[in-house]
């Protein structure tokens, strides 16, 4: 019964669940090692969080708004004098970004069927280690057989135990992307990578922003040196930070949003705004996969437990990206999805996670690479410093970008490059340099010796490593 049952199946070599960076990734490159690969999507779109609700979207809204707070107040510097009122069609902005978000979507569908990858559009759930069912939205079922699955489900905003969003006010990374207005006031829960970016978008078109941070410092888990010039930047931007402060309450009343938090003296305050925007962080998303039916095992903090490998508990299921360990990257899921594929295809990859850059969007953008120097000193590791500042180059003073530094820090003994950490224009390309050097494990002295275009803003990365070996930079 069961054999003539198999005979109709769909059976894969590996069948992916979430389309995601980390997904869709794991799913080309299966397909290019030979293997006949399925990949299951809930949602009508590909792409995951990254394209749908979180990189694409965000950059779109970025750009976009970078552009109207030129126009406002950037143009006239370069004799660009604009007659009549500059202003804003919010609704426009959002629909363009939507039409980036939809473009690039498609693409992803336009891969999977270059590449011959069937995609399934449903919720996925394991019915035993080999056999997932596909529930579609029109409540049909079906069920394939995968010898090999790779979850890739991700991960979905979290919150606080006391916050009720209500998804109009009170809201998410998600629905900030789309709102119908302008904030009054924005309050934003969280200092990080979210907050500060969306944060920006909406400062620019003309929301008064304050950022309310539990730590003593915003982006908390990069380099101190580019927590402190990102909020000096952002003040002169006019967004308020609140630092130090432990959010107790948010409520909504009518069209307000009224936030209480503790200050670093115990202290109530309270702040009052028409929206809410929660970005304190993601957490990995499981449900509705039925790991239990497959036997794979969590971790504490509701990750998917893997090895070294990328593999589960249970040999032939492999997860990756947000929803296990690590950075929430897309780069690094991308990352996982590759390694996982050539794992099964048989070969040996390897992934260098210290070598996984972090970029902040904001503007000046926010990179880095490697440990920082508060990782150093926590290791006892010997290091020396050099840093360069944007406004020394000819590049900055031209285009009138002038916030922002490089700095690079080498081992005292060897020279080995151990981290980059850069503030500046075109930054969040710029650590691309970084990155290969150290992959080559480069000295400060060898970045310093290769030519760099003139005027660049690369010319910083090399005056920083010139300023590492021998406190010999050039411009300052
Ligand atoms: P996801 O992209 O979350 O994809 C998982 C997919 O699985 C989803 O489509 C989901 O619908 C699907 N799924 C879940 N469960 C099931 C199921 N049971 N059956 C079928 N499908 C299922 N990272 C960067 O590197 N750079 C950035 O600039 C950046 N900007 C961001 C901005 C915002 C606002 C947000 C929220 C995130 C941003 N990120 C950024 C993080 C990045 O989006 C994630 O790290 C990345 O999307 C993780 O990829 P993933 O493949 O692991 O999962
Ligand atoms: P995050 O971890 O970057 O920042 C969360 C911030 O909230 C931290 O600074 C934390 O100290 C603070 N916080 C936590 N609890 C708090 C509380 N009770 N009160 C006040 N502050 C509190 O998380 P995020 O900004 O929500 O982003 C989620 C994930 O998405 C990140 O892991 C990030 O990697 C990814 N992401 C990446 C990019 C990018 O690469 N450019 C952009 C957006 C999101």
């Amino acid at each position: 019964m069961f054999k003539k049952f198999r005979k109709i199946m769909n059976t894969y070599d590996v069948a992916i669940i979430g389309s995601g960076p980390g997904g869709y990734v794991a799913a080309i490159r299966c397909a290019q090692l030979g293997m006949k690969t399925a990949i299951i999507e809930k949602y009508s779109t590909l792409g995951g969080t990254c394209l749908n609700v979180g990189c694409i979207p965000s950059k779109a809204l970025l750009d976009s708004s970078h552009h109207y707070e030129d126009a406002l107040k950037h143009f006239e510097d370069h004799g660009i004098e604009i007659p009549g009122e500059i202003r804003l069609n919010l609704e426009k902005m959002i629909s363009r970004k939507q039409g980036v978000v939809d473009m690039t979507t498609k693409g992803i569908q336009f891969l999977m069927d270059k590449n011959k990858i069937d995609v399934f559009e449903g919720l996925g759930s394991f019915k035993d280690a080999t056999h997932i069912n596909i529930k579609k939205n029109d409540g049909k079922s079906e069920t394939i057989e995968a010898k090999n699955t790779i979850i890739a489900t991700g991960s979905k905003p979290s919150t606080l135990p006391f916050i009720t969003l209500d998804k109009e006010r009170i809201i998410t990374s998600t629905e900030v992307l789309k709102l119908k207005e302008v904030p009054k006031h924005m309050i934003i829960i969280g200092g990080g990578v979210i907050g500060l970016e969306l944060g920006q978008v909406y400062k620019r078109l003309g929301a008064e922003v304050t950022v309310v941070e539990f730590m003593d410092r915003i982006i908390p888990t990069m380099d101190a040196d580019l927590s402190k010039e990102l909020m000096k930047v952002m003040k002169k931007q006019k967004v308020k930070f609140e630092l130090s402060h432990k959010v107790k309450s948010v409520e909504r009343k009518g069209n307000e949003v009224i936030v209480k938090a503790d200050n670093k003296k115990g202290e109530e305050i309270t702040f009052t705004g028409d929206y809410c925007l929660v970005a304190v962080g993601r957490s990995a998303y499981t449900q509705g996969l039925n790991l239990e039916a497959a036997g794979v095992q969590l971790e504490e903090r509701g990750r998917v437990a893997v090895n070294a490998h990328l593999q589960t508990n249970v040999t032939n299921i492999y997860a990756i990206g947000d929803v296990i360990k690590g950075a929430m990257l897309a780069h690094k899921a991308e990352e996982e999805g590759t390694l996982v594929a050539e794992i099964i295809a048989g070969q040996k990859p390897h992934i260098d996670y210290n070598l996984i850059p972090g970029v902040v969007y904001t503007w000046p953008e926010v990179a880095a690479v490697g440990k920082t120097e508060e990782e150093l000193k926590a290791a006892g590791i010997e290091y020396k410093s050099g840093s360069f500042p944007m406004r020394a180059l000819g590049r900055s003073r031209a285009s009138g970008d002038t916030d922002g530094f490089v700095k690079i820090l080498a081992d005292k003994k060897t020279d080995e490059v151990l981290g980059v950490h850069m503030i500046g224009a075109r930054c969040a390309d710029l650590i691309s340099e970084a990155v290969t050097a150290m992959e080559f494990r480069a000295s400060a002295e060898d970045i310093a010796r290769m030519s760099h275009a003139h005027p660049t803003y690369a010319e910083a990365v090399k005056e920083a490593a010139l300023a590492a070996t021998a406190n010999r930079a050039l411009h300052v």
